[in-house]
């Protein structure tokens, strides 16, 4: 297996999370291409929640109803997480790139339309549900971490198509809707083209004139206000109520207060709740995680420490006597986690990560080294002798050499937190 031809992943949306001092090199996996990943603005290794996360933000920005010009740009989208979002298919996208995507299974690349994988997503219900209801609205609402937790009741204003109360959904004046004189009402056109010699295709297009409809109404007696759209846009307040324990990526229904079209029920407003990062903590289902800078002195010797928590208040933890913090170190106090949605006095645990911060070099006198180390637990002692290489040790750059970068225990973490965290009770 080749390693992927471009080997810079543009930097998504998706990746934001807070994680200072820690190399992030997981994109090691080995993939054929990265082109759909790189659609996404994810790495290779994304877990299915971080593809789920760029898609739906993607899709949200490039949906037709707020960039019409980036038709092809959402068709991309869509088709990357179509693949992405299927283990099978990901798994024959990594070893074998696009070419695979489209020769595997019955021959012809088989990718849905990307508004049905659009409203299978976001809840909308495919196409059939579509053509018998008027659109759904999506919207994107950003939050942040404190709106979660403490809950908010935010405004939004939305765009949408209502019903022209001038001509009632008519278009025009009572009666003026006549049977398309083109295409006799059936919205569609049959093309009559010569092939070859004795040969003719029958080709059925929609119907220009009516734009498929059927019907049209004489310009004259249009409706003046929605010139003959039977609907108008119009500007919607609404107003979302955030619930404690909500999460990003959750959906927040108003039934009915979608697109309106004559003769169909309307469509829904769907809100998505976008959760800004934060610059302390991270969520992790029903838990908060933090990390927590501690000096050397305060790892051996014990500490106090406050923590500003979601809702403004002021927590103090404090290390026992005699216990040592080690670097990487997790602990948690209980209950000042996030709130538990619909049970919002229940709450997740908090977990700390500490982090050691060492002394820079020189920090002590050469001779007051004894007295420190008279302190310290003892050195091993190493036998040195004469067949052993003494040999130089420098500062390692991993820069500089192209040697593969250790993470370091605590990094390698990722998927949270060991079992055997240690809770205080605060
Ligand atoms: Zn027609
Ligand atoms: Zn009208």
């Amino acid at each position: 297996m080749a390693r992927g031809g471009s080997q810079h992943w543009s930097s998504g949306e998706s990746d934001g999370r807070p994680e200072e001092q820690t190399t992030e090199d997981s994109g090691d996996k080995m993939v054929k291409e990265t082109q759909y990943y790189d659609i996404l603005g994810v790495k290779p290794s994304a877990s299915p929640e971080e593809i789920k996360k760029a898609y739906r933000k993607l899709a949200l920005k490039y949906h037709p109803d707020k960039n019409p010009d980036e038709g092809e740009k959402f068709k991309l989208i869509s088709q990357a997480y179509e693949v992405l979002s299927d283990p099978k298919k990901r798994e024959i996208y990594d070893q074998g790139g696009e070419q695979a995507i489209k020769e595997g299974g019955s021959g012809s690349p088989s990718f849905s339309s990307p508004m049905d994988i659009f409203d299978m997503f976001f809840g909308g219900g495919g196409r059939m549900a579509r053509e018998r209801r008027g659109k759904n609205v999506v919207h994107q609402l950003s939050v942040t971490l404190e709106d979660l937790y403490n809950g908010v009741t935010k405004k939004l204003a939305l765009q949408k198509n209502v019903i022209c109360e001038k001509c009632e959904g008519v278009g025009g004046k009572k009666g003026s809707v006549e049977k398309c004189p083109v295409c006799k009402g059936r919205g569609m056109q049959i093309h009559i083209q010569q092939i070859g010699p004795g040969m003719v295709q029958q080709i059925q297009t929609m119907c220009i004139e009516c734009k498929g409809q059927g019907e049209r109404i004489n310009p004259k007696d249009r409706c003046e206000s929605c010139n003959g759209a039977k609907v108008i846009r119009e500007k919607k307040i609404i107003e979302v109520h955030v619930e404690k324990g909500m999460k990003d990526g959750q959906k927040i229904l108003f039934h009915g207060e979608g697109d309106q079209e004559p003769e169909l029920e309307p469509g829904d407003v769907i809100i998505v709740l976008d959760q800004k990062d934060h610059s302390v903590f991270q969520r992790r289902g029903h838990d908060l995680i933090m990390k927590m800078k501690i000096q050397l002195s305060e790892a051996l010797c014990g500490f106090k420490k406050t923590i500003k928590t979601l809702d403004d208040r002021v927590l103090v933890i404090t290390s026992k006597s005699g216990e040592v913090i080690k670097h990487g170190d997790l602990k948690c106090v209980r209950n000042e986690g996030m709130p538990i949605y619909k049970s919002p006095l229940e709450k997740g645990i908090l977990i700390i990560q500490f982090l050691v911060i060492f002394p820079e070099k020189h920090w002590l006198p050469q001779d007051k080294l004894s007295q420190l180390e008279a302190l310290l637990p003892p050195r091993q002692k190493v036998r040195i002798t004469e067949d052993m290489d003494q040999v130089e040790l420098k500062e390692f750059n991993p820069n500089e050499q192209n040697w593969r970068q250790h993470r370091e225990a605590y990094e390698e973490d990722d998927d949270g937190p060991r079992a055997g965290v240690q809770c205080q009770t605060a």
